[in-house]
């Protein structure tokens, strides 16, 4: 099969490699749509420890394609199912595990992270992911792209639901990325007023061509929004950048009783990020955080976007083939388009 296998810093090569087999407990899934993240950005532009000449690994975690092959004593799938993968896997048994938050577990595995993954023709899921229920099936209307997509959207809802959104509600997210847009999805879905930030007027504008109810903010964020809530400031902050001085900000502009989601985290080289206290305390704020999601929220937005109370597909921007990864990988790294999708 043709796979897309990073080496090292920057060098990813696009392969014939054996096709694998599915082993006991596994499914081999051909992939149909594979899409390009920042985290996959982030891996190739810094390295990963582990990964080298000898250790090549197929990167790719936002996956969804069919069911190809069931390795012997799979029950409950079947060959042809339409399927997105959720990546991430724990150990099942430690407390986190237990508690459904394998996504923190400290043997925390995913594919296309610590295991090969979707940029590839097709990718095995192991026996311990099957066994805790990765393998999702999609519904007649949900396409590939919407699978592969909602990957993201699982990690965005797990910050949606810290930052407690409800119908009415001020919400400032700050970053107009593939992120931040959904961020504004989920918080337009559950009725907040939405105000988003960026210092690219361009990915503001078509933020705003995407869902045209988004308010944005473009210039000073603090001016503006204050501008725009009468003083008031936001109900909920969402910062999806990675920078520092944001984290800082967003607590200013939170109204009393304000929540606040560092979503996007920082380099570790800015740790750590100065917050006023004292904000915090005299306007009885929550500050918070999220990273990756659960499988619970993995498959709870699957069903947003089954029901049709959530479209994401306008966040589809570019489509690949996989010889052509490197072009796809040029254009999440230059923030050019949303989300790129490599199709098979
Ligand atoms: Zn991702
Ligand atoms: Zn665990």
């Amino acid at each position: 099969m043709l796979a897309a296998r990073m080496f090292g810093k920057n060098d990813i090569r696009v392969q014939e490699v054996p096709t694998p087999t599915p082993g006991r407990g596994e499914i081999l899934i051909k992939v149909r749509s594979a899409a390009v993240c920042g985290t996959d950005i982030r891996m190739i532009t810094n390295g990963v420890a582990g990964i080298d000449e000898e250790h090549p690994r197929i990167l790719g975690h936002e996956i969804a394609g069919v069911i190809e092959a069931l390795g012997e004593n799979v029950s409950g799938y079947s060959v042809g199912q339409r399927v997105a993968i959720a990546p991430n896997m724990g150990c099942g048994i430690c407390e986190p595990c237990i508690r459904g938050n394998g996504h923190l577990c400290p043997d925390y595995k995913a594919l296309g992270i610590n295991l090969d993954g979707g940029f590839a023709e097709y990718c095995v899921v192991p026996e311990i992911a099957v066994r805790g229920g990765n393998v999702c099936i999609l519904d007649d209307g949900v396409s590939f792209d919407d699978g592969a997509v909602n990957e993201p959207l699982s990690c965005v809802c797990n910050g949606f639901e810290h930052a407690d959104i409800r119908p009415g509600d001020r919400v400032l997210i700050i970053g107009a990325g593939p992120i931040g847009i959904m961020h504004c999805a989920l918080a337009l879905m559950a009725g907040g007023v939405v105000y988003l930030s960026d210092i690219s007027k361009d990915r503001l504008d078509s933020a705003k061509a995407i869902y045209p109810k988004i308010n944005t903010l473009f210039g000073d964020t603090k001016q503006e929004l204050m501008k725009a809530t009468n003083g008031y400031g936001a109900d909920a902050i969402i910062t999806a950048c990675p920078v520092p001085a944001v984290q800082s900000l967003a607590v200013e502009l939170a109204a009393l009783g304000g929540r606040v989601i560092f979503f996007g985290g920082i380099p570790a080289d800015k740790e750590p990020v100065g917050i006023n206290t004292n904000l915090v305390h005299y306007k009885q704020l929550i500050l918070s955080g999220t990273t990756r999601a659960s499988l619970a929220q993995y498959r709870k937005t699957l069903n947003y976007i089954s029901s049709g109370v959530l479209d994401i597909s306008p966040l589809v921007t570019a489509h690949f083939e996989l010889k052509d990864i490197k072009s796809a990988i040029d254009l999440a790294k230059n923030g050019v388009g949303l989300k790129n999708v490599l199709t098979f």
